[in-house]
């Protein structure tokens, strides 16, 4: 029998052992694996996110009873966000590079690094352009962030073209978090089941986990948690869906974009507060660094590219406040009547400057659904 104190760091994951290899994601034991996954949410259903938001549920609905079964995968998924295609990325990025190519060229700005990596990007390109629609090579996205770097210091010796150089890194930016969403790899998925007694399927990509993993220096198990905890929360929502009868809203196709803005913001957040305020993951290692990991995600990719990073709007390192953890049972309930209200305050939020003030000081009731 597996014990649930089995989840906990210093037990020394007895039962991961055997289980599945975190270097390479590979599933030795699916069952075992499943087991320990479904204590796991139990254990987050006892203690979820905070004593706040299980008392908050437990107040308005039913706690729900959630049912899901875990299938694991070695394939590698991209999302299916709205991404611009690597036509649009390439095509942004070769006019961009045309532009300081000429102010190159009439000695508008000098810069010799500059040229050497346009160069590079360009041959890369080139390269890249015969492969598949979708996929290029990661370094080329490398270089383009070299290449902001150098716009960047480029504004030390080049005065004049102050404006010019910062007008440029804007359009990099858009073009680097372009090149992003569209080689995100899944780590997770959740699709619902109308069955009435289940709530549907958790899929972990564990050869994807484990390769973010090593990527961010961080433990496989707390990836691997953190994604659990994320599925579960997109679970939690669904079942409070079901719970109303209002289930198929969930899927909702006519506000894709904004159902998905909603959807992605709360179980990031809720992962995010996970790590960083951590109850299960408190007892993981690196888990505050995943925290500002996935805080600097969200900030270097555009809503609209990144439905995650609305997740800004609620989380706040500095201030847990009260009208925060209100923002998010707001958004909660607006989720049930209105995707796109609910889409629609958080939108407007994200772009309030992020002084933290504009959280706070939003006026809650002109949202109400
Ligand atoms: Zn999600």
């Amino acid at each position: 029998m597996i014990h649930k104190r089995a989840l906990k760091m210093e037990e020394g994951y007895p039962f991961f052992e055997n289980t599945i290899d975190p270097g390479s994601g590979q599933v030795c034991n699916a069952d075992v694996l499943e087991s320990i996954c479904q204590i796991a949410i139990r254990e987050f259903a006892g203690d979820a996110l905070s004593k706040e938001l299980a008392n908050y549920v437990n107040n308005k609905w039913d706690y729900p009873y959630i049912n899901v079964n875990f299938r694991f995968s070695d394939k590698y998924v991209r999302n299916t966000f709205k991404a611009p295609t690597k036509r649009q990325i390439f095509s942004n990025l070769n006019r961009l590079m045309e532009e300081i190519s000429d102010a190159l060229k009439s000695g508008d700005i000098m810069c010799e690094p500059l040229d050497e990596i346009i160069d590079r990007i360009r041959g890369k390109m080139s390269e890249n352009d015969s492969r598949s629609e979708k996929t290029f090579d990661p370094s080329l996205s490398d270089d383009v962030k070299r290449l902001r770097e150098i716009l960047s210091d480029c504004e030390v010796c080049n005065d004049a073209a102050g404006p010019r150089l910062s007008y440029w890194k804007g359009r990099l930016d858009r073009v680097y978090g372009g090149m992003r969403s569209l080689a995100a790899i899944r780590l997770g998925e959740f699709r619902s089941s109308k069955a009435k007694r289940k709530t549907g399927t958790i899929t972990l990509y564990t050869t994807a986990i484990a390769n973010s993993a090593k990527a961010q220096a961080i433990p496989f198990e707390t990836v691997f948690f953190s994604t659990l905890i994320h599925e579960y929360f997109h679970a939690l929502h669904y079942q409070l869906f079901k719970q109303q009868g209002i289930e198929d809203r969930w899927s909702e196709k006519w506000c894709d974009g904004e159902r998905r803005i909603v959807q992605e913001t709360l179980a990031a957040f809720y992962e995010w507060y996970s790590c960083e305020y951590g109850f299960l993951l408190a007892e993981h290692p690196n888990a505050h660094e995943l925290a500002s990991h996935l805080m600097e995600n969200w900030e270097s990719l555009d809503i609209d590219l990144w439905p995650y990073s609305g997740a800004l709007v609620l989380a706040d390192r500095v201030n847990n406040s009260p009208t925060l953890g209100k923002l998010f049972f707001r958004l909660l309930e607006m989720s049930f009547t209105n995707w796109s209200l609910a889409a629609k305050a958080i939108k407007s939020l994200y772009y309030m400057p992020l002084t933290g003030l504009g959280k706070v000081e939003l006026d809650l009731d002109r949202y109400k659904p």
